[in-house]
């Protein structure tokens, strides 16, 4: 299991150079590390049943599909695909690629058997909470600090150079 110094440091080298907007939206977080490593990350909102994870990360041969409960409110959500997100990072992946037609084209059955097969040890559960409140956290603190990030380019950088980002970014 990795230290917590460790995991802070996974997350400093994931967001910088992202060059993400604050508050933190994590469809952006997700879109922009997808186009740096060249594999998107899609996000699926999807009825979840009862006694199953509120997310799943599964690899597709071509994406990484996040699917998140949709029976929930945006906030929970948002906390359920940075812990995928997390995950991702961590490199907890244990599931051999599935095709993406499964995913994206999938009889219902299809679907829930592909869901039911991920199951992460207590270690792997701990790492990917601690990297999405790591992330979550620091997020909070740098939107209390700078409030809202500009779109002008300058104003952005300055705000950088002002250490409002607390040098995540
Ligand atoms: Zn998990």
């Amino acid at each position: 299991m990795r230290s917590q110094r460790a995991l802070r440091a996974l997350c400093r080298d994931t967001l910088k150079g992202l060059d993400l907007d604050l508050p933190l939206d994590v469809t952006q977080l997700c879109d922009r590390y997808g186009e740096r490593r060249g594999r998107p990350i899609r996000l699926i909102a999807h009825p979840l049943p009862a006694g199953m994870p509120n997310g799943v990360w599964l690899a597709a041969d071509d994406a990484d599909y996040f699917f998140y409960q949709s029976n929930t409110s945006r906030l929970h959500q948002d906390q359920i695909v940075i812990h995928e997100f997390g995950h991702l990072i961590a490199g907890h992946q244990m599931l051999g690629a599935v095709s993406a037609s499964a995913l994206t084209a999938p009889s219902a059955g299809d679907s829930d058997d592909a869901l039911q097969r991920t199951c992460y040890s207590d270690d792997r559960e701990w790492e990917a909470e601690m990297l999405a409140s790591m992330m979550l956290s620091w997020a909070a603190d740098a939107s209390d600090t700078v409030g809202s990030t500009p779109a002008n380019a300058d104003l952005r950088g300055i705000q950088r150079l002002l250490g409002g980002h607390k040098g995540w970014l």
